[in-house]
């Protein structure tokens, strides 16, 4: 067993560690500003820069296929530059890359949709949540209906990723008889998007399919084998969703184990206090148990193996474990760890929605008891 990384694979991580902290975080402080004065948290032009940059230093479709033009750094690099990148809560991604399941189109399909999402020339949502089914995905009620070479698609979207910016969606509806399908359907065919406010800083969308008409050849992969592609997607969201929550993680417990050295109470630093020690200790040995479990989902995932339940497993572990690694550091920050001076916050905030999307904990946890219920998964096992 070999849990080091290669000295190639240390090299990238401290590029994107070093890229991080030298362009990245310096912005910290804008998008505060920008955000809580009710603006995009970075003008497009500045992140478009900062791609860039990034593409100059090797930095760019990490997860791509190399005939793309990408890196192909494989799963466990993505995630590890996943940890990297979520150091910082400035929202930001490496360019050069798209949704897996867009590999799973026709070649016309990947040249008007795989190819331009790539390029950043194009911007996508996955849309499967409704107003009447989030949990319950396969209870979708957006249904399909054709009309000679086409397909006409009535139905509501809720809660959708990136859907207020999107010009087109991969939406999933029922196409009768044959069951839930993919349609990859652009905006300027006729949906319509409204942003929902949250609590976190970036808003989601509700969009809105009324006799929405779309070609035949905009079905991405199989009639009535939609559910299996929604699943592909969110399969790769179990594992790189806690990777970038490790990333905060870590950040903040660094801050606190800061604070906690500087910081005076009863004549003595706060750091001294066994109350304070603790919360330290039980952070990092949750976000150590979470890198393992996070790494050997991706592991699995690189391994061409069964993944689904270690990513369970992982999504669920990585969710709880920076809720409460937050809950914790803004503790130890005491009121000024509640104050808008400080990012905490505003982390809190965010990482709240790991433990609802892409899977709920107690979605996870329903997948993870049942597959040991039904035999899916076994006790007792390493690395099979
Ligand atoms: C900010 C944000 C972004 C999102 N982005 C996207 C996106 O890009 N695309 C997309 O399609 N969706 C997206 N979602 C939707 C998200 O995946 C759903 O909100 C999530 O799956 C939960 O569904 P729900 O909100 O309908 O809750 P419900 O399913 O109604 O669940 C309500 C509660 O009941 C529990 N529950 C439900 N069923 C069971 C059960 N069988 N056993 C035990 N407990 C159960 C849940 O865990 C939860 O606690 C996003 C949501 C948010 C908030």
């Amino acid at each position: 067993m070999d849990f080091s990384l290669s000295t190639e694979e240390r090299q990238i991580r401290d590029t994107v560690r070093a890229f991080v902290e030298k362009e990245i975080m310096p912005l910290e402080p804008d998008v505060l500003r920008n955000e809580r004065a009710g603006r995009p948290a970075l003008d497009p032009g500045v992140t478009q820069e900062l791609r860039d940059k990034a593409r100059k230093t090797g930095l760019w479709g990490i997860n791509t296929p190399e005939e793309y033009g990408g890196a192909a750094l494989g799963p466990i690099m993505s995630a590890i530059i996943a940890m990297e990148v979520g150091r910082t809560f400035v929202p930001f991604t490496f360019g050069g890359s798209a949704d897996n399941i867009l590999y799973a189109g026709t070649d016309e399909q990947k040249r008007r949709y795989l190819i331009p999402t790539i390029e950043g020339e194009r911007r996508s949502c996955f849309a499967i949540t409704e107003p009447g089914a989030g949990s319950d995905a396969r209870n979708i009620s957006a249904r399909a209906v054709r009309d000679g070479a086409e397909w006409v698609i009535n139905g509501e979207k809720t809660f959708i990723t990136g859907g207020s910016e999107a010009d087109f969606v991969m939406v999933f509806a029922v196409a009768e008889p044959y069951g839930v399908t993919c349609f990859l359907v652009d905006r300027d065919m006729g949906w319509t998007s409204e942003p929902i406010p949250t609590m976190g800083e970036w808003g989601p969308a509700s969009l809105v399919f009324q006799d929405v008409r779309v070609p035949e050849e905009n079905i991405l992969g199989e009639l009535g084998k939609g559910f299996e592609l929604a699943m592909q997607w969110i399969g790769q969201g179990r594992y790189m969703i806690p990777a970038r929550a490790i990333g905060s993680a870590e950040r903040m417990l660094g801050m606190a184990v800061e604070y906690a050295k500087i910081r005076k109470s009863m004549g003595q630093a706060i750091a001294g206090y066994q109350a304070i020690q603790w919360m330290i200790a039980d952070s990092q040995v949750e976000i150590e148990a979470a890198k393992w479990l996070t790494l050997y989902a991706a592991w699995r995932v690189q391994q061409g193996m069964d993944a689904r339940h270690a990513s369970s497993i992982a999504k669920l572990n990585g969710a709880v474990m920076a809720n409460q690694v937050v809950d914790r550091v803004l503790q130890i920050h005491g009121g000024m760890g509640y104050t808008k001076e400080l990012p905490i916050e505003r982390w809190y905030r965010e990482l709240r929605l790991l433990r609802i999307f892409e899977g709920t904990d107690e979605i996870q946890r329903r997948t993870i008891a049942r597959n040991l219920i039904k035999g899916h998964a076994r006790l007792g096992t390493i690395g099979e």
